[in-house]
């Protein structure tokens, strides 16, 4: 089967089948090409490839067999038209700004973004003379009010860290359409199982595969999803000159993370849903962050935007620092980590990690209180998971 007929398969199917292209030896599970170079019939055909004349392996800086099968399964996965893998999620948010901006650019970015990507915007592209601006995720209007004639693109990831605040995806591609800007979406959070922003507008999808992709906490790895013009033209060269590369051994990785993403993105909702209904019920919880909640904001534009609501809940304890801390300090199973998307529940109090190098007053303008908690909900029994936090509740 040629890769192009995975389009008319369902996502799960495409997850399993899609991307392998099987070799003489019969393989049935896709082999690791673990080659830095590949070979040329002569010296005619080294020159044809290099000059892009005809197609084919040069070296895995830029294409290799495994990272391949990757790209296409996760392009057909996001309704995109290619993918490039990259070295980790940052690496893939830097190549889009490397190939995107040049000095004199402006880019407007929400203000809960990755740590990183803010540190990205503001510490480096500024070297370069691209500002940034940040705006209030969910402030349709504050986006508009914030683009200017030098705008580039609009960056943000829905739904959001910690808070799970969700933006309207279609609005925002309309706005920057309008205004002749591109509209990139961090879709770590909710992976294709859940939302599509490319069906939504969004003109680039980036990322961070070592989330729920891998879904193990095994590798760090990420992604650009784009339009074949789009890729060519900004990314692509910038990946071949850039060389921020996947490995073939972390792509075979990301490849069966893939094969079980759609069910185990199911299983993470079902429970982080039913932990948030049950955070509710607990006196000492001051309030609960969940989309799939009727008390959240967001509710309705989560319901119309996502095909369930997510595996992250964050919720807030009436007795403020002290009582995270103690929360997080009495478990004995759930994992104290920053990182999320793993079949293993991970806990995290966000205002003294994650987000402790914003200062007080940024901190309070994001909405990261002292009491705030945030759970990755894994896929451990659900009543061991809340037989741990009742500990310290
Ligand atoms: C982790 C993360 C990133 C960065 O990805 P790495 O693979 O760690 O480089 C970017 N965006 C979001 C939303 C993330 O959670």
């Amino acid at each position: 089967m040629t890769d192009t007929d995975w389009n008319d398969y369902s996502l799960e199917t495409q997850a399993i089948r899609a991307g392998h292209r099987r070799t003489h030896e019969d393989e049935h599970s896709i082999p690791i090409f673990a080659t830095s170079s590949y070979v040329f019939k002569s010296a005619e055909e080294a020159s044809l490839r290099f000059t892009g004349k005809i197609a084919g392996n040069i070296y895995s800086r830029f294409t290799n067999p495994t990272v391949d099968a990757f790209q296409q399964r996760l392009a057909l996965m996001e309704k995109g038209e290619r993918c490039l893998a990259f070295a980790s999620g940052m690496a893939a948010i830097m190549a889009v700004g490397m190939g995107l901006l040049k000095a004199g650019d402006h880019v407007v970015c929400s203000r809960g973004v990755f740590g990183n990507t803010v540190i990205l915007f503001t510490n480096y592209f500024s070297k370069f003379g691209v500002e940034t601006d940040f705006v209030d995720l969910i402030d349709t209007a504050a986006w508009e009010a914030a683009i200017k004639p030098n705008t580039r693109f609009l960056f943000l990831e829905t739904p959001s860290n910690p808070l799970v605040e969700i933006a309207d995806i279609q609005a925002l591609a309309d706005i920057a359409h309008a205004h002749e800007c591109l509209l990139i979406v961090d879709n770590c959070f909710c992976t294709p199982a859940l939302q599509k922003p490319l069906e939504l507008g969004a003109d680039i999808v980036v990322h961070s595969a070592t989330k729920y992709i891998d879904g193990q906490g095994r590798c760090v790895g990420g992604a650009v999803v784009a339009s074949e013009e789009i890729i060519e033209k900004f990314i692509y060269p910038y990946l071949r000159t850039g060389g921020a590369t996947m490995s073939p051994f972390n792509a075979w990785v990301f490849l069966s993370g893939l094969e079980t993403l759609a069910i185990r993105m199911k299983a993470h909702c079902d429970s982080a849903f039913e932990l948030a209904q049950w955070l509710e019920q607990q006196p000492s919880v001051a309030k609960v962050h969940y989309a799939g909640l009727p008390s959240h904001a967001q509710h309705e534009l989560a319901k119309r935007q996502q095909s369930h609501f997510g595996g992250i809940v964050s919720f807030e304890l009436t007795g403020g620092k002290d009582a995270a801390w103690r929360l997080i300090d009495a478990t004995r199973m759930i994992s104290i980590t920053a990182n999320l998307g793993d079949v293993k529940t991970t806990i995290t109090h966000p205002a003294t990690t994650t987000h402790g190098r914003l200062t007080p007053e940024l901190r309070a303008k994001a909405g990261i209180k002292d009491g705030l908690v945030r759970i990755s909900v894994g896929l451990e029994n659900l009543d061991d998971i809340k037989n741990d936090l009742l500990r310290g509740l």
